[in-house]
């Protein structure tokens, strides 16, 4: 059997190690330290703008202090995007509150901007105006930045923007994780940087930075008895893992040319096979390709490459599928319009990791040309 093709592993740029050293040396091995004021301020300066960045225990806990900082709680409802990871819906029952579940468009794959405005006027013509809005930047590629916003100002109502897998895309130039009332970073072992595990708040406004940390760190009030007025959490990122994090942010920029590299050369080894198709970047949209995702023409050939690939032990995975076809929410509300179902049962995530070496990504174009006989 040849070897393992992950469809995202990490890979570390080399500094990582010496940086995880300086925490040992230096004995800060704790949730707060040097590094982790660090790479915020890698990561602020990254961003560009003048955000804030609190770094956390993992996404979700982003996502979940988000919607604390955003004043979801017991009883609201909370629109998100259907179409993504478990994680950007979660927190919101976490919080006592509703999902909402909203499909997507064609262009991008992420939240449809005709479906949101029906949601907000039902919800709202129902009896309840909806908290928040969720929006993801699935596999890389922005949603529709202003579409969305508009709609979102109009009705006064913040978004959170889940930019868990979209470090490094921009949209009109501005990077992702810049345009939420709150946005959300992941570090997982699995995107496109990783701190094994870690995440991020970011936000515009320095005072709900501090509100995350001291919600992130228990709440400690400033006192010198521990003297808590609130429910707090343990949801800070770790120094050692933040040191990993300065390491891999010197590589970001390697990261995402790597990853969109994968994306081209898919796209030209499979142009002749008129079966598989690729969704391009709209104009002014700049994607990751944190994965390379392919369009098939039914969930028999989904199915069957991925089958193929799979006994040459090459991993791939159906798009997401979409939260409201998860068991665990099948009694909550949902607007739908067909483009997540379609997406989910004609779509494969290809092996996109920056670390994938030239036979590796050989071996998977091969295997899916002989799939085709082509
Ligand atoms: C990975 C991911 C998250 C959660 O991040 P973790 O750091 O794994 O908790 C949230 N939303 C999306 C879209 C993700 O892909």
């Amino acid at each position: 059997m040849e070897s393992k093709i992950w469809l995202s592993s990490p890979h570390m740029g080399g500094n990582e190690q010496s940086y995880v050293n300086n925490a040992f040396e230096t004995n800060w091995i704790a949730p707060l330290g040097p590094h982790v004021n660090g790479f915020e301020s890698d990561l602020q300066k990254y961003l560009n703008t003048d955000c804030h960045v609190a770094a956390l225990s993992s996404g979700t806990a982003a996502i979940h202090l988000g919607l604390i900082l955003l004043n979801v709680g017991q009883g609201d409802e909370v629109i998100c995007q259907s179409k993504t990871f478990s994680a950007s819906a979660n927190p919101i029952v976490y919080q006592g509150a509703t999902p909402i579940f909203v499909d997507s468009e064609n262009d991008t794959w992420n939240l449809c901007p005709e479906q949101l405005e029906i949601a907000i006027k039902d919800r709202i013509a129902k009896g309840k105006k909806p908290k928040a809005i969720i929006a993801v930047h699935l596999y890389g590629m922005p949603y529709k930045v202003d579409d969305i916003h508009k709609i979102a100002s109009a009705y006064d109502i913040p978004v959170l923007e889940d930019s868990a897998e979209a470090l490094g895309s921009t949209y009109h130039s501005k990077k992702c994780g810049t345009f939420g009332a709150i946005a959300v970073l992941s570090f997982n072992g699995n995107k496109i940087i990783t701190t094994s595990g870690g995440g991020a708040l970011v936000t515009k406004d320095p005072k709900l930075k501090d509100k995350a940390v001291f919600l992130a760190t228990q709440a400690r009030e400033k006192a010198v008895e521990y003297l808590h007025a609130e429910i707090g959490f343990n949801y800070r990122m770790s120094n050692v893992l933040a040191g990993i994090g300065r390491g891999q942010m010197e590589v970001l920029d390697d990261r995402v040319s790597a990853r969109r590299n994968n994306f081209e050369i898919y796209k030209s080894a499979f142009s002749t096979i008129d079966e598989l198709t690729f969704i391009d970047e709209p104009e002014g949209y700049f994607s990751n390709r944190w994965l390379s995702c392919v369009l098939t023409p039914s969930e028999a050939t989904r199915d069957g490459i991925r089958n193929a690939l799979d006994k040459q032990n090459i991993e791939t995975r159906p798009l997401w599928k979409p939260m409201h076809q998860q068991p665990v929410f099948k009694d909550v509300p949902r607007y739908l319009n067909g483009v997540s179902d379609n997406l989910f049962e004609k779509g494969l995530c290809l092996p996109s990791g920056s670390n994938l070496t030239e036979n590796e990504i050989n071996r998977v174009i091969s295997a899916i040309k002989m799939y085709f006989r082509a």
